[in-house]
């Protein structure tokens, strides 16, 4: 019998009560598929940090790098300032294992209401391929006032490091405020192959290369001769480049124009969640952040929802098919399409749906439901 260890942070607000949910159906998937899922809890989150001031130690992070994957629920709190436990523990995270492809699936569901006309589109399959550790999100910037600013900056990174000395001198007192992108072509081309790879695994084989290279003319520039790098060893993949403004309003427009889209950092934030819009809750997107050859972590679009949490009316499937792209990732793939289909039925037959997609059912009523449909 195969044996997956699994790093899981639940985390703050549903981040816990999805977890459990997702870990239910997972055991039954074990049963069914002859595997077995230990995990490795970590507490790490809000509550956590409040009690002990502690975010994410080192040898806690040694800790999940000697498991398969992780698991993660949702992170955030009222109680605690906004980027402290994103770039404490995610984005920690996405850096210490190269996470450098984040992936978020886009569907629609049968039998849920959406935001643009689903009719004809039943069968919309999108999948963004975001670049995870570049770009706008280096963490390279500084705000100054005063005539003149001098500062030294660096950046480490697996393949390279760069260092920065900049000398500022402006005319008056102007507060001001910069922050340094950086796109590598090495880190460009690794993100851009994992979507032609997908892309061609897909019935409509077509890539999309997103950016706003008109302006943005030097980083955006150089991720467009990476694009045309990769794509020769495609040709069998439609391709075509696309300016970010362009692709937001399409996506509400005509987004079965797209299959696969490929977007530097910043724009694929902002799209991602546009494409978790448009398929009517936040409770049915999920994530993966992944390194191919390493620890991937998979966690649900939303965010711990406090104005939900405790009254356990959270919706579970945005976790579940999280923890679908997990097992894939780790060689579970009947048990993946299993949870695929069980998740499509339940969705399907309109009986058991939390709240946010127009029911009345709860969490574990909705797990359960799922589990039905798997023996
Ligand atoms: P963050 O900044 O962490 O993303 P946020 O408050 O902007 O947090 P969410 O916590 O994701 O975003 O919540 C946004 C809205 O979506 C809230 O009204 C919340 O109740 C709803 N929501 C989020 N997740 C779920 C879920 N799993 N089931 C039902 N509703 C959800």
């Amino acid at each position: 019998m195969a044996k997956h260890r699994i790093a899981c942070l639940p985390g703050d607000g549903v981040g816990p009560e999805v977890i459990m949910a997702t870990k239910n159906v997972l055991e039954k998937l074990g049963d069914k598929n002859d595997f077995v899922i230990e995990y490795r809890d970590f507490p790490n989150g809000a509550e956590h940090y409040l009690k002990t001031g502690e975010i994410l130690s080192d040898s806690t992070l040694r800790e999940i790098g000697k498991c398969d994957a992780i698991l993660l629920g949702a992170l955030g709190d009222p109680r605690v300032k906004p980027g402290i436990l994103e770039k404490g523990i995610l984005l920690k995270i996405r850096f210490a294992f190269d996470q450098f492809i984040n992936h978020r699936p886009v569907r629609f569901f049968p039998g849920v209401a959406t935001p643009i006309s689903s009719a004809g589109r039943e069968n919309l399959s999108l999948d963004f391929v975001r670049e995870n550790t570049e770009d706008f999100y280096v963490g390279l910037g500084r705000r100054f006032s005063g005539k003149k600013d001098k500062t030294e900056m660096r950046l480490d990174r697996r393949n390279y490091s760069m260092e920065f000395k900049i000398k500022v001198e402006v005319e008056g007192e102007n507060e001001s405020a910069y922050q340094i992108g950086i796109i590598s072509r090495s880190g460009a081309k690794r993100v851009i192959k994992y979507a032609f790879d997908l892309a061609r695994r897909k019935e409509k084989r077509k890539l999309t290369g997103v950016d706003k290279a008109n302006v943005i003319t030097e980083m955006y520039g150089l991720w467009r001769d990476a694009f045309h790098e990769v794509e020769l060893l495609y040709p069998d993949v439609e391709t075509e480049f696309a300016y970010v403004d362009a692709v937001a309003m399409n996506l509400i427009r005509i987004p079965e124009r797209y299959s696969v889209l490929v977007t530097p950092n910043l724009f694929g934030d902002i799209l991602t969640d546009l494409g978790a819009g448009i398929q009517g809750s936040l409770g049915l997107s999920p994530s993966g952040n992944i390194n191919p050859d390493g620890v991937s972590m998979f966690e649900p679009v939303h965010g711990s929802a406090p104005d939900i949490a405790g009254k356990g009316i959270a919706n579970p499937i945005a976790a579940l098919l999280a923890a679908e792209m997990m097992l894939t990732r780790i060689g579970e793939k009947k048990a993946s399409e299993d949870l695929d289909r069980a998740i499509h039925f339940v969705l399907a037959e309109r009986r058991k749906r939390t709240p946010d997609i127009g029911g009345n059912s709860k969490t574990d009523e909705v797990a359960a439901a799922i589990i039905e449909k798997l023996t």
